[in-house]
């Protein structure tokens, strides 16, 4: 394999390429990360979450597996995924400041992610406005972010009530996802604060195979 690029996307920062169709873009990461992809020649053509869960019949996404854009296109394949611990989330929109600063003002940051923060200590920013620093240099307005594909964010979710819980269940160091590009692609990523587990810098490599 050739490597095009590598390199690290900070603590809750985003990061966005351009990917050629046939690339691989490998994100190794114990944190969650929330990813984006759009067609680079017509960036109205985006990422779908419920696209790819009904056309892979599945709600955990995995190797093998594809993610579907809004007008039902391939837009990548799953090509290796080494977390076996835990899963992928395709339910949950962009954490963001306002969402943290909601769920204090309604008593709820016990209740989201099981224990008490202090103050100091509830992220000012998240996914949502690094993904729209990264995407504004590619003219994408942040109300065309589509919700994303949330890498090692572990989902309980209860097959008959729907009832859905955070957990502390994330990738082990090391782990990564492989996503190759099954057409000319603009990929966007956030390293996620992750509550509440806290988050890390993010390992990004794209390489031809
Ligand atoms: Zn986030």
């Amino acid at each position: 394999m050739k490597k095009i690029r590598e390199e690290t996307v900070p603590y809750n920062t985003g990061w966005a390429a351009d990917l050629q169709k046939g690339q691989v873009l490998r994100i190794t990461a114990t944190t969650t990360v929330d990813f984006v992809c759009f067609r680079r020649e017509n960036l109205k053509e985006r990422f779908d979450q419920a696209r790819t869960k009904v056309y892979n019949m599945k709600i955990f996404i995995t190797t093998g597996d594809k993610l579907m854009g809004r007008n039902n296109q391939h837009m990548m394949t799953i090509i290796e995924n080494t977390n076996r611990e835990g899963t992928h989330d395709l339910q949950k929109g962009m954490c963001s400041g306002y969402r943290f600063q909601l769920a204090k003002q309604e008593g709820k940051l016990r209740a989201y992610y099981h224990r008490d923060y202090k103050e100091d200590e509830i992220p000012d920013h998240g996914c949502y406005e690094n993904l729209s620093r990264a995407l504004a240099a590619y003219g994408i307005a942040p109300e065309d972010i589509p919700n994303p594909f949330n890498l090692n964010q572990h989902m309980k979710i209860d097959g008959a009530t729907g009832r859905m819980e955070h957990t502390t269940v994330r990738a082990k160091p090391g782990d990564y996802v492989e996503l190759r590009a099954e057409m000319n692609l603009l990929v966007a990523l956030s390293a996620c604060p992750d509550m509440p587990v806290g988050g890390k810098p993010v390992d990004i490599m794209i390489y031809e195979p």
